[in-house]
């Protein structure tokens, strides 16, 4: 990168060592022009995409509303809080993963969905009765909008 400093383009690593339990590498650099000394620091881009609701209004990406989810579809059933921790991880992993600035809330629903038929069979019933109704009702309405829309023909 070039020197804060000056602008020059050559600057050279003197140090580097992890940080931030291995999250973040910093590096001394030394520009090779002007000798000043600065530090930068790296780390993954950890951004969530932001979720995009049926209505089109986009959210940010609301880790509690997900816990909230898996907690519920979960209630009574015996998988432990890390187990819940592990697959929630998981999510936000595979929503990272996608690369898109902006995701469908069917895809996080999916994505809940798939973790939680791996996790318990009775939460995946529990969730997936309770998703797809919504999304049928949503599909309902939607319908609804699209008839009172058009225009009356007799
Ligand atoms: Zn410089």
């Amino acid at each position: 990168m070039h020197c804060p400093f000056c602008k020059a383009e050559e600057t050279k690593v003197i140090d580097s060592r992890l940080v931030a339990e291995g999250d973040q590498v910093r590096r001394r650099r030394e520009c090779l022009n002007c000798a000043e000394r600065f530090t930068t620091y790296e780390s993954a881009e950890l951004v969530l995409p932001r979720v995009i609701k049926q209505n089109g209004s986009r959210e940010p990406f609301d880790e509690g509303k997900l816990r909230a989810g898996f907690l519920r579809a979960l209630e009574k059933r015996p998988v432990s809080v890390e187990d819940i921790e592990a697959v929630i991880h998981h999510v936000k992993h595979d929503l990272r993963a996608t690369g898109e600035r902006e995701v469908q809330s069917l895809q996080v629903g999916e994505l809940v969905m798939e973790a939680l038929k791996n996790l318990d069979q009775v939460a995946y019933v529990r969730f997936a009765s309770v998703y797809r109704s919504f999304q049928d009702l949503a599909e309902f309405r939607d319908e609804i909008e699209r008839l009172e829309a058009e225009p009356v023909s007799d």
